[in-house]
């Protein structure tokens, strides 16, 4: 089989750049190769159904890795410029509360998997899906891409194979892997947008327990990043979103990082103080188990005595010394979980790490293979949870593709 322009993944990235290699080549053939039998699942599957396609507030601040993927997104149309404009889907921000995020307005990824279908059809982009790329091969004029005991031949290829998150999805790091191979570098790699795992030990009696609060990471006792939310303590790892936006930094801290929680955030240490000052005057006679009943929910409110302070939770409040208010005054603002590894694949939604920024140029075609083009997650960029990981797939496959296909301009039939 022949084709002007491979393009490697049927993801956010691989059909953004498809639509773009089209645009700026009309005449250029271009073709998706998927591994799964359709296009687009991942994109189904994100932001829990909705697919929270972009962030209003777009900083550097929000991604993670060599690539300065803040100044390509800055750089290329905005998600109103295509998704609207271009593809025709209304766009409305803060879908359940989530301050910043971009939705779809029908609410559903589907809205947005169907409007790009549409535009690769209307534009006769073809797509091969259940077909796994082994191998690609250097040829004159082009490469060889091997699926199993086919062959195919293009003059360009764009990889936007995505990273190792979420492997039911595709994706397992396979090309990667060839690209290290064929001499590509890659950064240290590690799930992103995950959990993180601290000692069950330490997480006895919480599990279950849903709290909103500040979490920051740490390490050698500086905080590297602070973040509130809502945690959620598992059996053996805390998650929700604002545990999710620290895993990127097990890359870098892996065997140093701490998780440091401040479970009220809002009330000084001074104000704390008194107020559990004033509970042991006010409610003395209660068990020390009531402690902290006005203010947590009960697993955590007898954690954090049972935790701070030798006394049986039988005992009077009125029995609580000045030394041990100190001490649950600190498991309040101050608790900390030393992180002992990252989650597993399936349970993150992003790569940190991936191909070096030393691979690719300013319009991300490889410095080590002419003619080779990347996107998307499989390069060193990890955003934040909050629509910023698609962002950089579209606008990192709209300058892969947009430069692609400008490069074969007077090729085609
Ligand atoms: C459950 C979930 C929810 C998410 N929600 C959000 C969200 O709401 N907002 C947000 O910004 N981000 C979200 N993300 C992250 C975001 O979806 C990804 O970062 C983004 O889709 C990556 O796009 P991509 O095109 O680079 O790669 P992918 O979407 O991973 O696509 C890569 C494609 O390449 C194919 N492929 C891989 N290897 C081969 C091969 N050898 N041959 C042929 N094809 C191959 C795969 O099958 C896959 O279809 C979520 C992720 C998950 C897992």
């Amino acid at each position: 089989m022949k084709t002007d322009i491979a393009v490697i993944g049927g993801g956010a990235s691989g059909i953004t750049a498809a639509i773009a290699a089209k645009e700026a080549n009309r005449r250029a053939d271009v073709t998706i190769i998927e591994k799964l039998p359709r296009t687009g699942k991942k994109i189904i599957a994100s932001g829990n159904g909705k697919c929270n396609l972009s962030n209003k507030k777009i900083s550097e601040y929000n991604y993670h890795g060599s690539v300065r993927a803040v100044d390509i997104i800055g750089n290329m149309p905005d998600y109103t410029s295509f998704f609207t404009d271009y593809l025709g889907v209304l766009c409305v921000s803060g879908s359940e509360g989530r301050e910043g995020g971009i939705y779809p307005r029908s609410n559903s990824s589907n809205t947005i998997v169907n409007a790009m279908r549409m535009k690769l059809d209307e534009l006769g982009i073809k797509e091969i899906c259940g077909c796994e790329i082994t191998g690609i091969i250097p040829e004159n004029n082009g490469y060889t891409l091997i699926c199993g005991d086919e062959n195919i031949h293009c003059k360009r290829v764009i990889i936007a194979a995505g990273g190792y998150a979420a492997p039911s999805f595709g994706t397992d790091g396979g090309i990667m892997r060839l690209l290290k191979n064929m001499g590509y570098k890659t950064s240290k790699i590690c799930p992103a947008v995950a959990p993180l795992r601290v000692n069950p030990d330490k997480l006895k009696g919480l599990k279950g327990v849903r709290v909103k609060g500040e979490i920051s990471a740490v390490s050698g006792g500086r905080i590297l990043r602070t973040e509130r939310g809502e945690m959620q303590f598992n059996e053996n790892n805390i998650s929700g979103i604002c545990v999710f936006n620290l895993a990127y930094l097990f890359a870098e801290y892996e065997g140093k990082l701490s998780l440091k929680a401040d479970f009220l955030p809002d009330m000084s240490w001074d104000e704390l103080k008194n107020y559990l000052e004033n509970i042991r005057k006010s409610r003395g006679n209660l068990p020390l188990e009531e402690l902290l009943t006005g203010i947590f929910v009960k697993n955590l409110a007898v954690y954090i005595v049972k935790n701070s302070i030798e006394n049986p939770l039988t005992d009077r409040i009125s029995t609580l010394s000045n030394s041990g208010i100190q001490s649950v005054l600190n498991r309040i603002k101050s608790l900390e979980f030393e992180v002992c590894g990252c989650s597993p694949w399936q349970n993150s939604q992003s790569t940190m790490g991936g191909i070096h920024a030393s691979c690719v140029d300013g319009n991300l075609q490889s410095r080590l293979h002419k003619g080779i083009y990347l996107c998307g997650e499989i390069l060193d960029t990890a955003g934040d949870c909050g629509g910023y990981n698609l962002q950089w797939a579209w606008s990192s496959g709209m300058l892969a593709g947009g430069s692609c296909g400008k490069s074969l301009k007077g090729a085609g039939k």
